[in-house]
Formats: C-alpha cells, structure tokens, sequence
C-alpha cells in the first residue's frame, strides 16, 4: 500500500517533530517517519541535556509545546561565566543584555517527550512508527518522490524533508554533498547532585585537556559536558564514577562544592559537518542533517530549531495550489538559512581550535583576549543577541 502526503519527515528527533508541528496550520497533508519507539521520559534524569535559546523557547511556546513540559525539570540561565586556561576570563549576563534569561536548560527527552504529545492527534499529521519505518529506496517520479521502508510500505511525497541527523540517509539518497571533519574528541555527558547551589550561572572552562561545561538543573543539580581529546577521554571514562566525579568538581576548582554523580557517563564523538547546499528539488533538509557543530557553544539543536522556523514560515506562506517541493520554493528556505549555521560553525570551529593548541604566547593572547572582551560592553551585548536570535539587532518580543 502507498501513502500519499504533500510533505514528507524523514526523522523525529527534535527537529524533524518540530517541523511536522509547526505545519500543523498549513494545508498540507504531512507524514513522519521515525523507526525509534518513543522512549519516555519516565521521571529518570537524562545526561542529554541541552541549553535552548530564546528563540528556540519562542518557537516550542508558538508551536505549544513549552506549555507541556514540566516546570519542575527546566531551568534558567541568567549569567554564563567563561574561564580561560591562563586567568582570562568573560562573562555574559541576561541582565546586561536587557534579556529575561539566556537560555533554558532542559532534558533531551523531556522536549522530545512533549513534542511527541503535541503532533499526536495533529490532524493534518500521519507518523509511521517502528523499527521497519526507515528509508530504504528512494524512487523518483515526475512530481513526486517515493520512500520506500525496510517494512515493504510506501510514501509518496512532492516533498522529502531529511530530519534524520547527521548520517542522514536522504542527504545521503539525495546526492547532497557534506563534508565531516572530525574534532577526535568525545562529549562526555553526566548529571550530577552538587553541594552548594548554581544561581542559574552556567560555566566553561578551556583546559588542556579539553572543555568543561557545567549546565544548571533544577535543584541542585548540574549537567555535564566535557569535549575531551580522544587519549583523555578514553582516561576520563575509564574512571569509576566516584572518581569521575572528583575529577569533574577538581577541574571546576571546587565551584559548586562536592559532586554526587546521577546518571551514567555517555559519550558521543565530535565532529564538524559542513553542507555547502541543503535543497535540491523535492528535498530540504533541517537539523543535524544539515550543519554539525562542536557542543561548546550549545547551538546545534537550536539551529536546527531555526531551520524549522524558517521553513515552516515558507511553506505556510505558499497557496494551497503551489508545489512545496518545487526548488524556487526551497531556495528560499536555503537563502534565508545560508548565513546563521555558517557563521555559528566558523565561530565555534575557530575557539575549538584556538583552545587546543598549546604554545604558551598563544595561550597568554587568548586569554588576554577574553579580558578585553570582557570590558567590551557592546561587544558582549551583540554576541548574546546573535547567540540568542540568529540576528545581531532582534528584540527579545519581535
Ligand atoms: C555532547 C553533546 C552536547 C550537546 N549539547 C547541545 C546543547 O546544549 N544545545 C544544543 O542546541 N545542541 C546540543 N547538542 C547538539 C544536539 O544533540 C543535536 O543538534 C540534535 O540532537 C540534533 O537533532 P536532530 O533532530 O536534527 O537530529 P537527531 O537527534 O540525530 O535525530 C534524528 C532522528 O532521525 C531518526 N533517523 C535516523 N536515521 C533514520 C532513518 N534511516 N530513517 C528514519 N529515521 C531515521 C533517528 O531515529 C532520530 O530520531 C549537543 C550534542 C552533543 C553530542
């Protein structure tokens, strides 16, 4: 049997359920597929945790799905401090920058989990679930692509969106070139308990052997992420938890008091993932499987969420008659996402490097050079806004 939709999702992670929800308005009939059951939060913590901009707050409100989640579980920045590996230091603050906050902390899982609930009775909305809902073939038609499962069935679409991370298989099936340029480090994700409380303060230290950031949790309680190059990762994960833990509350100088682990270490390895063109006909892709970037600066789902809000705006905007899949369509999705995921990428490429080489008047320079920002009022401002909106001049409201 085929099924037949206008817009097609292939992957719902965060990214590809937000863009089946923000098309919840518009007069096409949409499919998602997606071969992972979803998991369910269930009241455990989870280590994958992620800091969400305001405007990625700003779009899981429109969609109504900020409504759904827990208050008890998120939690709010209000100032980051950056440490230097040679006494330099930058800090940012929401007041400083006339924000309400810098950004919210919140589980994986927990987004996921709500986003689920917000596309489930969609009406416009069909989801093919379970371990054969996966691409297998793609056939092209005129006007039409069919992804074809692992599970024999089929969908006809006259648009395919790759929401599927960064293997993506319809990047892949699409010809659309990306090129992966490995950090060899690993992100080491944890949660802990911690003894004397965070006050919304989200920190980074760049260290020799890698970078550290402490995440705020409700409560007292921290998420880890610790970009590590691959010789001190292996080490690092070697450790039994109670002596990762004093590692991870040594290498913060003690800010935040004895540390209790609370979840399990994962461990993902990090790369760039640069896609010079990401439409072609009948295909868009959003999300990972677009732009890969280094976790220091805590961008990539929240340039995935960008993606969706973009894209979302094109294709409502179309008539009911217009094509979603034709290219002049897509091109203007790809126009207007052309610059953010470009310069995110190169900013974040740049600090990881920097950071990792050692020669001592490099270190001196870079950390003299965080100082000077520092005392740059103006400066900081805009790198907050840009941090927070994708633009440089946004108001928090707009
Ligand atoms: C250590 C670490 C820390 C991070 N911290 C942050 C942070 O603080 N803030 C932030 O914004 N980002 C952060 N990120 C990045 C974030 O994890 C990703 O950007 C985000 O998960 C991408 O979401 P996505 O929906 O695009 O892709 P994914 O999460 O990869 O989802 C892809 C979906 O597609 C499905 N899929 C895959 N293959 C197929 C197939 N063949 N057929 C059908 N479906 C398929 C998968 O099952 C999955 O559900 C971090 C990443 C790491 C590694």
């Amino acid at each position: 049997m085929t099924v037949n939709v206008d817009i097609l999702i292939h992957g719902g992670g965060l990214a590809g359920l937000a863009c089946a929800a923000a098309l919840r308005d518009s007069p096409w009939k949409v499919g998602l597929i997606e071969p992972q059951p979803q998991r369910g939060h269930e009241g455990q913590w989870d280590a994958r945790v992620y800091a969400y901009t305001p405007a990625a707050v700003a779009l899981l409100e429109r969609l109504d799905v900020w409504p759904r989640l827990d208050p008890e579980r998120w939690c709010a920045v209000d100032r980051m401090e950056v440490f230097g590996d040679a006494g330099g230091m930058l800090s940012f603050s929401a007041y400083e920058a006339g924000l309400s906050r810098l950004a919210v902390i919140a589980e994986q899982s927990l987004v996921r989990d709500a986003l689920w609930e917000a596309v489930r009775r969609q009406r416009n909305l069909t989801l093919l679930t379970g371990e054969g809902k996966a691409g297998q073939a793609l056939v092209s038609e005129e006007g039409t692509l069919t992804v074809v499962c692992r599970d024999g069935s089929r969908v006809r679409t006259r648009l395919l969106v790759g929401a599927d991370g960064r293997q993506s298989w319809v990047r892949m099936q699409a010809g659309l070139p990306a090129r992966v340029v490995p950090y060899h480090q690993q992100g080491i994700v944890a949660n802990f308990a911690v003894q004397r409380p965070h006050r919304h303060v989200a920190r980074q230290w760049f260290r020799d052997d890698g970078v550290l950031a402490f995440l705020p949790l409700p409560g007292e309680r921290v998420s880890i992420v610790w970009s590590a190059p691959q010789p001190q990762a292996e080490a690092l994960l070697a450790l039994d938890e109670a002596a990762f833990a004093r590692r991870v509350e040594a290498a913060s100088g003690g800010i935040l008091g004895a540390m209790t682990t609370i979840t399990p270490r994962q461990a993902f390895p990090l790369s760039l993932l640069r896609c010079p063109q990401v439409v072609r006909p009948r295909v868009a892709l959003i999300g990972d499987a677009a732009h890969g970037i280094h976790p220091l600066s805590g961008h990539g789902i929240n340039l995935g969420f960008n993606d969706v809000a973009v894209l979302g705006e094109v294709l409502r905007a179309l008539p009911p008659e217009a094509d979603p899949g034709a290219l002049p369509v897509l091109s203007r999705y790809a126009r207007r996402r052309a610059e953010e995921p470009w310069l995110m990428q190169t900013a974040t490429d740049a600090l990881a490097r920097l950071f990792a080489l050692q020669p001592v008047p490099l270190r001196q320079l870079r950390n003299v050079g965080m100082r000077l920002v520092d005392r740059l009022p103006f400066v900081k401002e805009a790198l907050v806004r840009y941090a927070a909106f994708g633009d440089f001049f946004v108001q928090e409201n707009e």
